[in-house]
């Protein structure tokens, strides 16, 4: 099963049994009508209600399927995943990239819009719009855009759907995305990037729904998101783990882009080390992941700077690893890709030790991936718009 279904979620029992064939229907195939009533033991009478209701609203479609053995084939059904579709903005580096995906998760569509870093809110909404006005004109014809989730990095307030602070735009400051979109998209989310990209790992991965998972970034910006058994630790929003923004007196002259002094990216974060880098090479991406490729054959540990960086980086994992106690922590982004200098960070980390003889987390070293940030972003907002579409109860046209 792809999407998931809130059962409580519905008026009647008639239009949870449409949810309940759905969201099976997202999953693997093939189906028929008896093999839906079977495995959700409903009577043949109701399924094929329920399925007849579905196909003329667009959202179930019949077909022959592949004959097996002598005879007629069995009919097939299926959902049309272009019956719904929703956008998902996701920022790499200085760049807007949009998606429009159908009901599968399959993208479509994309296309990115570069901002430059004195973009300030007036601006960034403005592109935002129009990319998201881009993507549903790519509706195919019979689709209806249910909604726009943005992903976005930096310190945000999930539930007020604001963008508090970007490293990447100064200028940006407090922007109210939700605000922002509701001329163009009929429902605007907005998840920091940390929490799409957590949610995917915990759902498309068993062993991470096991146990407490954090997730740690150190690229540009510096934070980490944490789950509990495969759910988010905060349900309700509101900024989390920005410990970035942590403050060391080692550090306390540095001004940060939040506006103090002394924190933790000012000496750890790509964004302060990486006019550093430059230094001795001067051909370094400010794209994590072009930067994790050419960071990961450096002698990174004979500049005193970065080991400095690993020494704050561990000391304060530590800490955080003190006060949730994660049975397993993926740091992402480019500095970990650089096996020297992951060893040198994983030794500082057992030298910091947790308490007494409790045992550390696993580490576990990995490539940042947009295809998980993409899937973590789009899926709340596919399950909400299969329910709204059910709840709206519309014909096909
Ligand atoms: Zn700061």
């Amino acid at each position: 099963m792809f999407l998931t279904i809130d059962e409580t979620a519905y008026d009647d029992a008639h239009q949870r049994d449409c949810a309940r064939v759905a969201a099976l229907l997202s999953g693997p195939g093939p189906h028929s009508r008896a093999s839906v009533a079977d495995q959700l033991k409903m009577t043949s009478t109701a399924t094929s209600h329920v399925v007849s209701y579905l196909t003329e609203r667009g959202l179930v479609v019949e077909r022959l399927g592949t004959r097996i053995g002598r005879g007629r084939p069995p009919f097939e059904i299926a959902l049309n995943f272009q019956r719904l579709g929703v956008s998902v903005i996701h920022i790499s580096s200085r760049t807007l990239i949009g998606f429009l995906l159908d009901l599968g998760g399959t993208v479509l569509e994309h296309k990115a819009v570069e901002i430059s870093a004195d973009s300030d809110n007036a601006g960034m909404a403005e592109a935002m719009c129009q990319l998201v006005q881009w993507l549903i004109d790519k509706c195919p014809v019979g689709m209806i855009h249910m909604g726009t989730s943005v992903a976005v990095p930096g310190v945000v307030d999930v539930k007020a759907r604001t963008w508090l602070i970007t490293s990447r735009w100064p200028k940006v400051r407090n922007l109210d995305i939700g605000s922002a979109l509701a001329s163009v998209t009929p429902v605007a989310t907005v998840c920091r990037h940390l929490d799409a990209e957590l949610d995917a790992r915990t759902t498309l991965e068993a062993d991470y729904r096991s146990g407490n998972m954090l997730l740690l970034h150190w690229g540009w910006g510096i934070g980490l998101s944490y789950s509990i058994a495969g759910q988010p630790l905060l349900q309700n929003g509101g900024p989390f783990g920005e410990i970035g923004h942590w403050r060391f007196n080692a550090l306390n002259d540095r001004g940060c882009d939040c506006g103090n002094h002394g924190c933790l990216e000012t000496g750890a974060a790509l964004w302060a080390l990486l006019p550093l880098l430059r230094t001795y090479w001067t051909d370094l991406s400010d794209e994590e992941e072009q930067l994790a490729e050419q960071l990961a054959s450096l002698p990174l540990l004979d500049i005193p700077e970065v080991t400095e960086a690993i020494k704050l980086m561990a000391r304060s994992l530590a800490n955080v690893c003190r006060l949730l106690f994660p049975s397993r922590v993926i740091v992402t982004g480019p500095f970990v890709a650089n096996a020297d200098l992951w060893e040198s960070f994983t030794n500082a980390f057992k030298t910091e030790g947790l308490i007494g003889s409790l045992e550390l987390p696993a580490l576990i070293a990995d490539k940042f991936s947009q295809d998980y940030v993409i899937h973590g972003a789009c899926l709340p907002l596919l399950n909400a718009g299969l329910e709204t579409f059910i709840r709206q109860n519309k014909r096909a046209a």
